[in-house]
């Protein structure tokens, strides 16, 4: 059995495979910033096909490719509708309004992620002297707050739609698309249909060690493109990480059911265990949300799994978090639910 670190803190932990390390020693290279890396070319094209779109841009992280999805189609100043609870919201440092100039009007997620499309609609601005323009609406699936849950097609057709009807764009935070479309069985392209952009992360499941992309319309990405420049994230040699991420989407993709499988497995023991919570229903991809009660406390949890060198994430004085990846693997997840059953004796 492993005895070493198992890392839950999040997908992002997963190290790069032995195939990306090879890929990235061995990339054709040019200069990025001019638009002349073979690979990041490369990347991006496979990026657009396989997401139905046509064209994609790389981009450092995942919380660049949401910036730039913003400036690149919405008008300075304009206010943005999104989910309460939607990363871009509570872990993008603000950026969208900080940088953007764009205010930010929040909608309830609920449970598993989704916004009421009643909801959604009374945000939205009537032209009035007085108020922001309404200039887009953002999404998140899978929903990482509200425990990696999925939104269906005809969930995102119906938000998208709301958008569209009332002339303004719709941007998806698909950082971890893959892993929605693997619990879905769908193709990503049909998950990602309805929104004039979309990030996705490679640095997440995809177990790339750098790296997203941004896709959507030609002309919107080649706006996004200056926009990247304005923000510093224009690159030399990306090559090198891009290579990683093109490993990531030919071999990592159709893995995911596995982290899926090992999170469900995780979370089945765990709601066996006393003095833990959580919602079964929301585990549907590799995120693991639970609760502790008394008398279990945060200390007793957090000084348990570092004695059996479990890293998780705390979100909140009784809230957890375990992710899965690729290089966590089922034995792994025994030798949790074992330290956990000690820790709650
Ligand atoms: C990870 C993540 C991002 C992007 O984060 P980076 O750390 O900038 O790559 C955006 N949205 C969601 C839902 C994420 O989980």
């Amino acid at each position: 059995m492993n005895q070493g670190v198992i890392d839950l803190r999040g997908d992002w932990a997963a190290p790069p495979t032995d195939a990306m390390r090879r890929a990235m020693a061995e990339a054709e290279v040019g200069d990025d910033n001019s638009h002349e890396d073979p690979t990041v070319i490369q990347l991006e094209e496979m990026s657009a096909d396989l997401l139905g779109k046509e064209a994609a841009l790389f981009v450092p992280s995942g919380t660049m490719g949401n910036l730039v999805s913003v400036l690149a189609q919405t008008e300075h100043g304009s206010e943005i509708i999104a989910g309460d609870r939607a990363h871009t919201v509570i872990y993008e440092r603000g950026g969208i309004a900080a940088l953007g100039g764009h205010p930010i009007r929040t909608v309830p997620n609920d449970r598993f992620g989704m916004l009421d499309p009643v909801q959604v609609e009374a945000a939205i601005r009537p032209e009035n002297i007085h108020f922001p323009r309404t200039g887009l609406l953002m999404i998140e699936n899978t929903h990482n707050l509200c425990s990696g849950t999925v939104l269906r097609p005809e969930q995102v057709d119906m938000l998208a739609g709301i958008a569209h009807e009332h002339g303004f764009p719709v941007h998806l935070d698909g950082s971890r698309i893959f892993n929605a479309a693997a619990a879905l069985d769908a193709p990503v392209a049909r998950l990602a249909a309805p929104f004039d952009t979309v990030t996705f992360c490679l640095s997440k499941g995809l177990a790339a060690p750098v790296g997203a992309i941004v896709v959507g319309g030609a002309a919107t990405i080649a706006r996004a493109r200056e926009k990247r420049k304005l923000l510093g994230g224009a690159m030399r040699q990306a090559g090198v990480i891009a290579a990683a991420g093109i490993v990531g989407l030919e071999q990592m993709a159709e893995r995911l059911p596995e982290d899926h499988a090992n999170a469900r497995r995780l979370a089945e023991g765990l709601a066996t265990l006393p003095h833990i919570a959580l919602d079964l229903d929301t585990v549907q991809t590799n995120i693991v949300f639970f609760e502790i009660e008394a008398p279990l406390s945060g200390e007793q949890l957090t000084a348990g799994l570092k004695a059996s060198g479990v890293r998780f994430t705390p979100f909140g004085p009784t809230t957890f978090r375990f992710v899965t990846h690729y290089a966590i693997g089922r034995d792994d997840i025994e030798r949790v639910l074992l330290a956990m059953k000690e820790i709650v004796a």
